[in-house]
């Protein structure tokens, strides 16, 4: 899965906003990286992480308000020691959300925290784990996961019970629909590596409460609902597990 290239420059435009977000005085800095590379064969897991959050960010850019009425306040980026947008270190770096460490082994994460202080945090072992045995597809899932939550955050009258699902049915519908609009093209397998990604982090049991993730099955139905019928297919009004 790779970034197309052709847009990126539409970021530069917002770069002042994202200036200001960091000059706050805040660790977590805003969603802004450098640039999406376009395609390439090596891409490191770190450009990766880059890339997708450029991605699924401009989705929600380009389409929030015109699926919610409002403007879009993008969450976030955690930057850890080092340096790469989005990653921390585990056992290394610290930062607290709701009063607690956030950054736990092997996780990812949407801190949430107030619209526009929330923010979403991947750790690196999750992300050279993860390219490594499942692929470069694996990533892009997990940040359109996380920053669906930041979505379901912005919209509570939308949020469904199922949070987890609704996430994983948001994160297929940004993917999608970010590759109709050209800010995304897939590789040849990437459909077996989001299976294989979502199995790799579901729960043993079928979905039951608020804090349930799903089984193996509910996580790739909700997600491929997403991939077929978009972002309002995934609303509380949606699809049901
Ligand atoms: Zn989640």
């Amino acid at each position: 899965m790779s970034a197309t290239a052709t847009r990126t420059h539409r970021r530069t435009a917002r770069r002042g906003l994202a200036t200001a977000l960091a000059a706050a005085g805040a660790v977590v800095a805003a969603a802004v990286p450098a640039s999406a590379t376009p395609t390439a064969e090596d891409v490191s897991p770190e450009q990766e992480l880059t890339d997708a959050i450029v991605v699924v960010d401009q989705y929600w850019a380009d389409n929030y308000e015109w699926y919610f009425g409002e403007e879009y306040v993008a969450p976030l980026v955690y930057t850890g020691s080092e340096g790469v947008q989005g990653m921390y270190t585990s056992g290394v770096d610290s930062y607290l959300c709701a009063g607690e460490e956030a950054l736990t082994p092997s996780n990812a994460l949407h801190c949430g925290e107030p619209v526009g202080e929330d923010w979403v945090a991947v750790s690196d072992d999750l992300l050279y784990a993860g390219t490594d045995q499942i692929g470069d597809a694996f990533v892009y899932m997990v940040v359109a996961h996380e920053w669906a939550h930041g979505i379901q955050q912005r919209q509570p009258g939308w949020t469904a019970p199922w949070t987890e699902l609704q996430a994983d049915c948001l994160a297929g519908a940004t993917l999608a629909e970010a590759t109709e609009q050209g800010l995304l093209t897939w590789d040849e397998g990437d459909e077996e590596e989001l299976a294989a990604g979502l199995e790799a982090v579901a729960d043993e049991t079928g979905w039951t409460d608020t804090t349930s993730h799903g089984s193996a099955q509910e996580r790739i139905d909700f997600f491929q609902h997403g991939v077929d019928d978009g972002v309002e297919g995934c609303l509380y009004d949606g699809v049901q597990p």
